[in-house]
């Protein structure tokens, strides 16, 4: 059966609100996916039913929000293609990130080279400039083409014996661009470095299988996923985790301490030191379960066909600029009005119901590549529909006639 979005979209309670009168037209699921019953009730249900610390329990609430908490570190796995060890459980993409970066910190030497894209989130920038102010790595950035697809060749020529890591986004939040993550990968062990790959975006909008992309760690967020905030996920290869030094320490994350020394769990919880988001890992286990009742190629088309129909609907719109255009694309459109900022743009779409994001979308150098200080950014998810679409349209050929 073909991808029903009006079923899927009926499973979001929060789609049939308003806006300043209007329907709620949600085109910001790239910052935040919005949420389906199915995690919220799992997420008040451990609450009302099983609730208490977990791998502490010697109670039976203590037994069963350990498993119910575990059975999601299980989905996880499941979902990426991974063993249930090479899971880790953190805050957000973001933690996952400063996670790997911090405990690579311990292992470079100065001079020792980190390759990125110019089209990275702040997330996947920052830890890595860390290590260049406190550890003398040296950063470099892979560039981008006017497209917004990234310039393999000109990312190959930046490899050498001194790239000791990659990291670089499956999907860019700004431009939409897809990266060809395995043959990057390939590329860049072939050259010896650990590759991280920042999933946060790419993960949403098509199945991701890390053994078969070969990575050495892989990140990602529960929000983007239609699951809670407060939980990321850090793949990480089992030789890997096993050879990176914790991140935070506290309990639970421990072999043993005395007043003298103290040795460590085994990964994954050597690296989920103190009380995890226990409710948030179990709300990101329900959002895999529910995402599992569809297929991923049926959404993936959906909203690939929504993207199309935007752009085709604007392609006249001589008043409009989108930033990334590359084959392939995923369902996000960043643009600049001319005339107009970003911010007002997004103001007076809200006026309409439609909600958008202005900003840099935490990619200034990619801002800055593209000669522009801000954009503007509709992105689409599963439940958006082709009248939310011509809705958008309308209401941003509108804002535009303000401003002429
Ligand atoms: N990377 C990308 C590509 C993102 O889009 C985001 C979220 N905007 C992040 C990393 C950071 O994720 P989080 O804020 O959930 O930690």
């Amino acid at each position: 059966m073909a991808f029903d979005v009006h079923a899927a979209r009926a499973e979001f309670p929060i789609l049939a609100r308003q806006v300043h009168g209007k329907p709620l037209v949600y085109l910001d699921s790239a910052a935040s996916a919005q949420k389906p019953r199915a995690v919220i009730e799992a997420m008040s249900h451990a609450m009302e039913h099983a609730y208490s610390n977990v791998h502490r329990g010697l109670h039976t609430l203590g037994n069963e929000v350990t498993e119910a908490y575990e059975a999601a570190r299980r989905k996880v796995a499941a979902f990426i293609g991974c063993d249930v060890g090479e899971v880790v459980f953190t805050k957000g993409g973001t933690e996952a990130i400063n996670l790997v970066a911090a405990g690579l910190a311990r292992t470079l030497k100065p001079g020792d080279e980190i390759l990125l894209t110019q089209m990275e989130h702040h997330a996947n920038i920052v830890p890595w400039h860390f290590l260049r102010e406190h550890w003398g790595a040296v950063l470099k950035f892979a560039p981008v083409n006017d497209d917004g697809s990234l310039d393999v060749e000109g990312f190959q020529a930046l490899l050498s014996e001194r790239t000791k890591v990659v990291a670089f986004t499956h999907m860019s939040n700004v431009l939409g661009t897809k990266n060809p993550v395995r043959e990057l990968t390939r590329m860049a062990q072939d050259a010896g470095a650990q590759v991280l790959i920042d999933g946060c975006q790419g993960i949403v909008h098509g199945p991701v299988d890390v053994r078969e992309i070969g990575c050495d760690y892989y990140v990602f967020s529960g929000h983007k996923l239609y699951g809670p905030t407060g939980i990321g996920i850090l793949y990480g290869k089992a030789e890997r985790l096993a050879a990176l030094p914790p991140y935070q320490g506290g309990g639970e994350m421990i072999g043993t301490v005395t007043f003298d020394e103290i040795t460590y769990a085994d990964a994954p919880h050597r690296f989920e030191a103190g009380t995890p988001p226990i409710l948030e890992a179990i709300g990101l286990g329900a959002a895999i379960d529910w995402l599992g009742g569809y297929d991923r190629a049926e959404i993936a088309e959906h909203e690939a066909k929504l993207y199309r129909r935007v752009r085709e609907a604007l392609n006249g719109a001589n008043w409009l600029r989108v930033l990334g255009e590359a084959e392939g694309k995923g369902a996000i459109l960043s643009f600049t009005v001319d005339g107009a900022h970003a911010h007002d743009v997004a103001q007076i779409l809200d006026r309409y119901g439609v909600a958008v994001r202005a900003g840099t979308h935490c990619a200034e150098p990619l801002m800055r590549r593209f000669g522009v200080t801000s954009s503007a950014r509709a992105s689409f998810a599963l439940y958006n529909t082709e009248e939310e679409a011509d809705a958008f349209v309308d209401a941003l050929t509108r804002t535009q006639a303000f401003f002429a």
